[in-house]
């Protein structure tokens, strides 16, 4: 049975979700919207779903041969890709191997500060309140995610970057920090979910430190397109 889109179940600032009609799978789809400062500004960047779905795809086969479990099943067409129906856990995973964006600012570490060990954050995925940071105390408090979940989650996440680390720097990229997010199947087994992109990762080149990445929409850098190109022509000789 062929798998296809029924109605749309959620628009975001970047993907569409919809149902289809296979109740285990959700078909997403993806735009080349971009926002950034909690959706104050917006824009187009021409191509990047494209780019997007197939950076997100090969780096969620990846990570399956590497063992860990993802809500990837098969990529449709340029933009649309089916994934396993979850329930999102409701965190943004954030790591970070080297200073940048919100942690220079909030620490006073300077961009570019190698750290001296992987850090992680949790932050509550909850526009109206920016996304906050939140402890492990909270999380269990509010319900947001178990002790378990969260062993599993933290589990995974360390095994991610560590091969994203070393695989990117093959292909002469610096991976500073990235965004994860989780979900729960339904029979409540944690996978990696969302995407792995330039929109959620921050990717210098490792020898000109060139941001190849959603920084240059953030900052007004030009030459937004070119840096997701790039990306992806790293990615699969393109
Ligand atoms: N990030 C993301 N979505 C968010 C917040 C952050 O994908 O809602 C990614 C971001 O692209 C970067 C990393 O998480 O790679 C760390 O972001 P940071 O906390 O420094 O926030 P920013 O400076 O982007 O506001």
């Amino acid at each position: 049975m062929s798998i296809e889109k029924t109605e749309q179940l959620y628009e975001g600032k970047a993907k569409k979700v919809y149902a289809t009609n296979d109740d285990r799978y959700y078909i997403v789809s993806y735009k080349d919207d971009a926002t950034a400062f909690d959706g104050l500004k917006k824009g187009t960047i021409t191509g990047k779903g494209a780019i997007n779905n197939r950076v997100t795809n090969k780096m969620m086969e990846l990570l399956e041969k590497e063992g860990i479990p993802t809500h990837f099943v098969k990529e449709l067409n340029d933009r649309e890709t089916v994934v396993r129906k979850v329930k999102i856990v409701p965190l943004e995973v954030i790591v970070r191997n080297i200073a940048a964006g919100s942690f220079s600012k909030r620490f006073g570490v300077p961009e570019g500060t190698p750290l001296r060990c992987p850090t992680l954050e949790f932050c509550l995925k909850d526009d109206d309140l920016h996304d906050p940071m939140v402890n492990h105390y909270h999380i269990l408090a509010c319900g947001w995610a178990t002790e378990e979940d969260l062993k599993t989650i933290t589990d995974y996440t360390f095994r991610i970057n560590a091969f994203m680390k070393d695989f990117f720097l093959k292909l002469n990229i610096e991976l500073v920090d990235f965004k994860l997010e989780f979900g729960k199947t339904p029979d409540g087994k944690i996978v990696l979910a969302d995407e792995i992109s330039p929109d959620t990762c921050r990717f210098w080149d490792a020898t000109t430190h060139e941001k190849l990445d959603k920084d240059r929409f953030r900052r007004d850098l030009g030459h937004v397109e070119e840096a997701y190109q790039e990306i992806l022509r790293r990615l699969f000789g393109e």
